[in-house]
């Protein structure tokens, strides 16, 4: 159910039924939050070793020093990206929930659980840096109402007091990514992102970060940062609620 209808129906339906918790359906002793506690203790970190810049799990036994496959062809002021947890259930359950499922009220719970990946990032990107959601079609966020990477940034903004701005916009859907193969995706995403006007005078010799659900390839965040690097922004890290790693399911 998508759109104003659905979330009005949504919205009599949390008033008629006791709360269910969006990770597994079950009751929930209150509304807060919308994730029960044993959802929350099945939310996984990123396991270690991690590259030092993307945070992508290298295994072990992996020379240190080796240029990392994941992050190699970022550019250089592309400085760092961390992810709150991997996504695997109900990791998963919850982007899904957010992003089709019309549930904007999960994006405070996942944020509280990003803000947690914030200091490390932080070093990296300076300090007091401008969060700025990665932005998807016009056509999208009119059907779905809103933008699940903007809520994620609204959310991080009350926690943290930093700024935010939407210096970027998305020119083309580019279709669903979940079938592409690795290069046809960065190719897919080379040419969507585009400073808004007036972008350069809020994004020069800034340093930001960059807001999403998901990170997957990184080849979504390499272009944004691409277009805000081109902008005049000094330096950008990512910051994500969850981590694809190969085997992820995509949600
Ligand atoms: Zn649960
Ligand atoms: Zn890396």
């Amino acid at each position: 159910m998508r759109g104003a209808r659905g979330r009005w129906l949504r919205g009599v339906g949390h008033l008629l039924l006791p709360p269910a918790c969006a990770g597994c359906g079950g009751a929930l002793a209150t509304d807060e939050g919308r994730v029960c506690a044993g959802c929350g203790t099945r939310l996984r970190s990123l396991p270690y070793p991690r590259c030092a810049r993307c945070s992508t799990p290298r295994g072990t036994g992996v020379p240190a020093g080796r240029e990392c496959p994941d992050c190699g062809e970022w550019p250089s002021e592309l400085v760092g990206a961390a992810s709150a947890v991997v996504l695997a259930p109900p990791a998963d359950t919850l982007v899904h929930g957010l992003k089709y499922g019309g549930w904007p009220e999960l994006a405070p719970v996942l944020a509280r659980r990003m803000e947690r990946e914030l200091p490390g990032l932080l070093e990296r990107v300076g300090p007091d840096p401008l969060l700025v959601p990665v932005p998807t079609t016009r056509e999208r966020e009119r059907h779905r109402g809103y933008n699940q990477a903007g809520l994620l940034a609204e959310a991080l903004q009350r926690r943290t007091a930093l700024e935010l701005a939407r210096p970027l916009e998305r020119r083309n859907g580019g279709g669903t990514q979940v079938s592409l193969h690795r290069s046809e995706r960065a190719r897919n995403v080379a040419e969507a992102f585009a400073p808004v006007e007036g972008a350069g005078a809020v994004v020069r010799g800034r340093s930001i970060l960059l807001v999403d659900d998901v990170l997957t390839t990184g080849a979504t965040s390499a272009a944004a940062a691409g277009v805000l690097l081109g902008a005049g922004a000094a330096r950008v890290g990512v910051l994500t609620f969850a981590r694809a790693l190969p085997g992820s399911a995509e949600p």
